[in-house]
């Protein structure tokens, strides 16, 4: 299966590249309307794009990703006032990163750029941007209003365990029970170490030092990544979070009183994971394992013996 789409499909490779990214562009601008009216509790489909000062509805031709913002210099067309900064944003990092989850697949074996951990079954690529669009997305509503929306959360938990059962590959398995009992497992072990740091975090703190919905992010990403992941998330997560808040503190933009968005670090960290995830593991795990000394293979004789004497 995998031969037969790379041959079919190299001839394509280019065009495949710009579409990820073009594409990724699109989700972008619809995880931004997302990000707006999920926490009001809207439609997501209906009305159509309006524009959020004015209500007026934007016409297609000013509703071109990444184009538009550029185009009209960050100025809405209707009102003429500012438009967020973060609808240019959100589109940007939409198209980079659903760009880099094609390049790990991309369509030739050691064709993989930027030492990405590669996918060998194209079927990863969508449940991947699945992933990455939910991160984003949780990650922006975080910021804005420091809850992650349920449709995330739990949404995630029950989207990762069903696939992890569907596609076994995403476990690295055959066997469709296993990858699921591996998703139901990282469900537990991520969900279950945050709460453990969060009721741990309130005996220290004696205030709520991480949300609820942190701990089912962690348990979705679980679901979909499994427990190793879960493992590495919850030590970069914390790594770059508490460098992250001394520094906001120390540049006074923060308190120690403030609530700090935590969800955003878990988001980050997974997509460590997903990009580049083993080959840190592996890194990490080797430092910890001497190299193996290899003696002088005796049946080849040096030019030089006198190296291998002492
Ligand atoms: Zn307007």
């Amino acid at each position: 299966m995998f031969d037969l789409f790379q041959s079919y499909l190299f001839p394509w490779r280019e065009f495949f590249v710009f579409l990820s990214f073009a594409f990724g562009a699109c989700i972008g601008s619809f995880l931004n309307v997302c990000i707006y009216r999920i926490p009001r509790e809207l439609s997501v489909v209906k009305p159509r794009s309006f524009c959020p000062n004015c209500n007026t509805p934007i016409p297609w031709y000013n509703n071109i990703p990444l184009f538009t913002y550029l185009f009209l210099r960050g100025k809405s067309k209707c009102c003429d006032r500012e438009i967020s900064f973060r609808y240019f944003l959100v589109e940007a990092i939409t198209a980079v990163l659903f760009l880099l989850v094609w390049l790990k697949f991309d369509l030739l074996p050691g064709s993989r750029a930027l030492g990405l951990v590669p996918i060998t079954d194209w079927r990863l690529v969508p449940v991947y941007w699945l992933v990455v669009s939910g991160l984003i997305l949780g990650t922006f509503v975080d910021f804005e209003h420091l809850i992650i929306p349920d449709r995330v959360t739990l949404g995630g938990i029950v989207s990762g365990i069903i696939l992890s059962f569907a596609l076994p590959s995403l476990h690295l398995e055959d066997s469709h029970i296993i990858s699921l009992l591996y998703a139901l497992l990282g469900t537990l072990v991520g969900g279950g170490m945050l709460w453990g740091l969060a009721i741990f975090g309130k005996m220290l703190f004696h205030k709520d030092a991480m949300g609820f919905g942190d701990v089912k992010l962690l348990g979705a990403l679980g679901a979909f990544l499994g427990t190793k992941a879960v493992f590495f998330n919850v030590l970069i997560s914390s790594l770059i979070g508490s460098i992250a808040g001394v520094s906001l503190i120390l540049a006074k933009k923060q308190t120690m009183q403030s609530r700090i968005p935590y969800g955003p670090y878990i988001a980050f960290a997974a997509i460590i994971w997903i990009l580049w995830g083993t080959t840190i593991w592996d890194a990490y795990i080797n430092m910890f394992i001497p190299p193996e000394i290899t003696p002088p293979d005796p049946t080849i004789i040096s030019p030089n013996p006198q190296l291998y004497i002492n």
